[in-house]
C-alpha cells in the first residue's frame, strides 16, 4: 500500500483490520444474504468504540482526524460495506453537532454518541427529490418551544435503528433562493409522530436498513434546531456531505481492494489450458489495471483527506475522490466477476455481493453526475480567466 502511515494510525488501522478479519468477513456473505442487521458486530463495535472514533475526546470520543477515520472506513469495508453505513450516517451527525450545534447541544447528544448509546442518522432525500435538495417538501413550523414537523423523507440508512435524524426541513418555504429557507433538525425519535415505516428491499447493501421515514405532526423541541438559528440547513448539510464524500470514496477503495484480494487468489488457484488463469496475460491485464487504480484511488481518497485536515477547501478533491474511487470500485467488481468465471456469478462466492454493493456507491452522497458538476463548477472558479 502506497500510504504513509504516522505509528499511531497504523496501530488503529491494524486494530480495525484484526477485527474486520476476526468478527465480520467470516459472517458477512450470510448476514447480507440474509439481510439480517449484524446485532453481535455492532454490540462488539460500541465496546471497542467505533462509534466514537470522530467525536472529539472531551465527549468521550477518541477524536480521530478524517485521514484517519477514511483508511478505517476502508478497512471496515474490506469486510463487509454495510458496516461502514451504520457508522458514516453516525459520523455525519457527530460532524454536524460538533461543527455546527450550539454547546448544548454538544453537551447533549455527543457523549451518547460516543458510546452508541445514541445512534446518528441523516435524512435529505426525499420520494420526489435527491440531486435536487432544495425541492425538498418537508415543512417545520415553529409553534411556542417546538417546531411541528410534517413530511416524508426516503431513503434514511439506518431509518429503523437511529435515535436522532439531522432532518433537512423547510421552515421558510417562500425564501428565496429556497436554501435559504432550509433548516437541519436533531429529530428524534422519542417525540410522537415521527416514525420509520417503509424498509426497501435492495439490490445489495443489505443487512443494514434503509427506510422511509414519516413525520406526521411530530413535535420536536426548538432546542433541536441545529445550531439556533433558522435558514441554515442547507449549508451544514452540504458540509457534512462533503466529509461524508470522503468517507464513500473510503469504501469504494475497500470494497475494489476485497475484490481483488478475492481475484488474485483465485487466479493462482484456477487452472485452464495447464496453467493457473493468472499466467494467461488477459487475466494478468485484469489484476495489473485493478490494482493500478485502486491505489490511484487510494491517493485521491487520502489527498482529499488531508486537506479537509488542514482546513483548506477541499470540494473539488473531495468530488474527485468520491468519483474516482467509486468508480474504480464498480469497475474492479465486474473485472473480479469476470475473473472467477461462471463462479463469480454463483451466490457462494463473495465476488457477487461486492458486485451487488458497488453500485451504490456511485449514487449515494451525491451521483456521480452531480460529482462531475461540483468539479466543474469549482475547476471554471479555480481557472477562471482574469479581465
Ligand atoms: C442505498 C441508499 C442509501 C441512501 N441513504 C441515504 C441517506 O441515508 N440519507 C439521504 O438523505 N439519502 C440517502 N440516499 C439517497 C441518495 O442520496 C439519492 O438516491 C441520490 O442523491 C440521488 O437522488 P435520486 O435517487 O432522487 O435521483 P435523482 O436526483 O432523481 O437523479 C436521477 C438521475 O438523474 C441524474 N441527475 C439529476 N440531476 C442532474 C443534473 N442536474 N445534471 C446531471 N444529471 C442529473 C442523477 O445523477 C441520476 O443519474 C440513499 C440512496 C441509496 C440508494
Amino acid at each position: 500500500m502506497a500510504l504513509e502511515m504516522s505509528t499511531e494510525q497504523r496501530e488503529i488501522v491494524g486494530m480495525v483490520r484484526d477485527f474486520v478479519e476476526r468478527e465480520i468477513i467470516p459472517v458477512a456473505h450470510q448476514l447480507e444474504h440474509d439481510d439480517v442487521y449484524p446485532d453481535d458486530i455492532v454490540r462488539q463495535m460500541k465496546e471497542l468504540g467505533f462509534f466514537g472514533f470522530a467525536i472529539p475526546e472531551q465527549y468521550g470520543g477518541s477524536g480521530l482526524d478524517y485521514t484517519t477515520y477514511a483508511m478505517v472506513c476502508e478497512e471496515i469495508a474490506r469486510g463487509w460495506m454495510s458496516i461502514t453505513g451504520i457508522i458514516n450516517t453516525h459520523f455525519i451527525v457527530s460532524f454536524l453537532i460538533e461543527n455546527f450545534g450550539t454547546d448544548e447541544q454538544r453537551q447533549r447528544f455527543l457523549p451518547k454518541m460516543a458510546t452508541g448509546e445514541y445512534h446518528g442518522g441523516f435524512s435529505m432525500s426525499e420520494p420526489n427529490c435527491g440531486s435536487d435538495v432544495q425541492a425538498i417538501q418537508t415543512r417545520a413550523i415553529r409553534d411556542d418551544g417546538e417546531y411541528v414537523i410534517n413530511g416524508t423523507k426516503m431513503w434514511a440508512t439506518n431509518g429503523e435503528h437511529s435515535t436522532v435524524v439531522a432532518t433537512l426541513v423547510k421552515t421558510d418555504p417562500d425564501a428565496q433562493p429556497s436554501y435559504r429557507g432550509m433548516s437541519c433538525i436533531l429529530a428524534e425519535k422519542q417525540y410522537p409522530g415521527f416514525v420509520s415505516t417503509r424498509k426497501i428491499d435492495k439490490l445489495g447493501y443489505k443487512g443494514v436498513e434503509t427506510t422511509e421515514l414519516v413525520f406526521e405532526n411530530n413535535r420536536q423541541p426548538a432546542a433541536n434546531l441545529l445550531g439556533g438559528a433558522e435558514g441554515q440547513g442547507f449549508k451544514q448539510m452540504m458540509a457534512a456531505i462533503e466529509v461524508g464524500r470522503v468517507n464513500v470514496a473510503a469504501r469504494g477503495v475497500g470494497v475494489a481492494q476485497r475484490a481483488f484480494e478475492l481475484s488474485i487468489e483465485y487466479a493462482q488457484q484456477r487452472h485452464a489450458f495447464g496453467v493457473p488463469i493468472g499466467q494467461h496475460q488477459a487475466i494478468q491485464f485484469k489484476l495489473a489495471d485493478m490494482a493500478t487504480k485502486i491505489e490511484a484511488a487510494r491517493l485521491l481518497t487520502n489527498y482529499a483527506a488531508r486537506k479537509k485536515d488542514a482546513g483548506e477547501r477541499a470540494d473539488i478533491e473531495c468530488g474527485m475522490a468520491k468519483l474516482f474511487a467509486t468508480e474504480t470500485c464498480f469497475e474492479v467488481v465486474a473485472e473480479a466477476l469476470r475473473v472467477h468465471g461462471g463462479y463469480g456469478f454463483s451466490k457462494e462466492f463473495q465476488v457477487e455481493r461486492l458486485y451487488r454493493d458497488a453500485p451504490m456507491l456511485v449514487i449515494g452522497e451525491g451521483t456521480n453526475e452531480i460529482q462531475r458538476l461540483i468539479i466543474a463548477k469549482g475547476l471554471l472558479e479555480r481557472y477562471r480567466i482574469k479581465g
